[in-house]
């Protein structure tokens, strides 16, 4: 499963000939809270992801339907914080964002504190293309899905009882300890005509406050593609991502600064999101098939895969 060695730049895991990568959250990972079977669950949960992905760019398929297709696949996933498995609110409900964006035409779709929609990465590209705008939240947003054909449900297909005991434990409200667990799911690609996409799906922070909305569905901090520069998928603590606009950032360095993406991806976690505190990561890929997966948590759950189908996940650091 783990084929692929990665490289090293400043901690960060650099790839070359990448076309997928996919993440399902950062955090308090270590092997003291995993045990080897979770572990081996995880793992192979995010190879399935790439590789749903994957078997679409091979056949030709946009960078876009491939992003879509693993996030779907993870949302579906009750381990992972995003579809089915999401976390609960300080009031005991469900409100999930996603976002996605096309690298080639700048066009992206977003959905905020949504109840009622399975896959609501499926939703954001509903709203990129049929809508005008770029974030619809609430009955507004499940309308538009509805309308669009996305699989309507009872909130409580979200449940599973693993997050009920989290937020029990948790006395029903956010914790600021040091380190949390964010398993928030996202996917960026490049095609073979070398466009970009980007998508990221979540059921938000555990016990957060009703209406909150974090930077997953925020183009530009959780979420951003363009051809020209990146595509990036974000995860951790979101109120961090939001206030040093990270997904951007890394594509301003690149554009303005003229930097690689390494570098660019290994400054937004090291200089950008250190500087208020923040935790987490992110996944980045380039137009040239270059891909890093930074994160300056203990973990984070993250996998790509290259042209020729080999397989790189991981989870701890390296
Ligand atoms: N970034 C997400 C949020 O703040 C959480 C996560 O990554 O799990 O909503």
């Amino acid at each position: 499963m783990t084929d692929k060695k990665p490289k090293h730049r400043r901690g960060t895991e650099v790839f070359g000939d990448v076309v997928l990568a996919v993440h399902g959250g950062a955090g308090a990972l270590s092997r003291a809270v995993i045990t080897a079977e979770r572990e081996q669950e995880y793992l192979q949960h995010l190879e399935s992801a790439l590789r749903t992905g994957f078997v679409l760019l091979k056949r030709g398929k946009r960078s876009l339907d491939a992003v879509e297709a693993s996030v779907r696949y993870l949302e579906d996933c009750p381990l992972f914080n995003a579809g089915r498995g999401s976390v609960f609110t300080a009031d005991g409900t469900f409100e999930l964002d996603a976002a996605i964006m096309d690298g080639r035409t700048r066009r992206a779709g977003a959905v905020a504190a949504v109840s009622i929609v399975r896959n609501p990465i499926s939703a954001a590209r509903a709203v990129m293309q049929d809508t005008k705008h770029v974030m619809l939240a609430g009955a507004g947003a499940e309308l538009v899905a509805a309308e669009a054909g996305v699989e309507i449900v009872n909130p409580s297909y979200f449940f599973t009882e693993q997050r009920r005991k989290q937020w029990e434990e948790l006395g029903h409200h956010e914790h600021d300890e040091t380190e949390r667990k964010f398993g928030t799911v996202g996917a960026v690609a490049r095609d073979r005509r070398g466009n970009l996409a980007a998508a990221t799906s979540t059921g938000g922070t555990m016990g957060k406050r009703a209406g909150r909305v974090g930077d997953s569905p925020i183009i530009g901090a959780g979420t951003y593609a363009d051809n020209a520069t990146c595509a990036i998928s974000t995860t951790g603590h979101g109120e961090s991502f939001m206030r040093t606009v990270a997904a951007y950032d890394a594509s301003a360095l690149m554009k303005y600064r003229r930097m690689g993406l390494a570098r660019a991806a290994t400054e937004v976690v090291r200089v950008g999101l250190d500087s208020v505190k923040g935790q987490g990561g992110l996944i980045a890929i380039d137009a040239s098939g270059n891909c890093a997966l930074p994160f300056n948590t203990s973990g984070m759950l993250r996998g790509c895969i290259t042209a020729d189908g080999e397989v790189y996940t991981a989870i701890y650091r390296p």
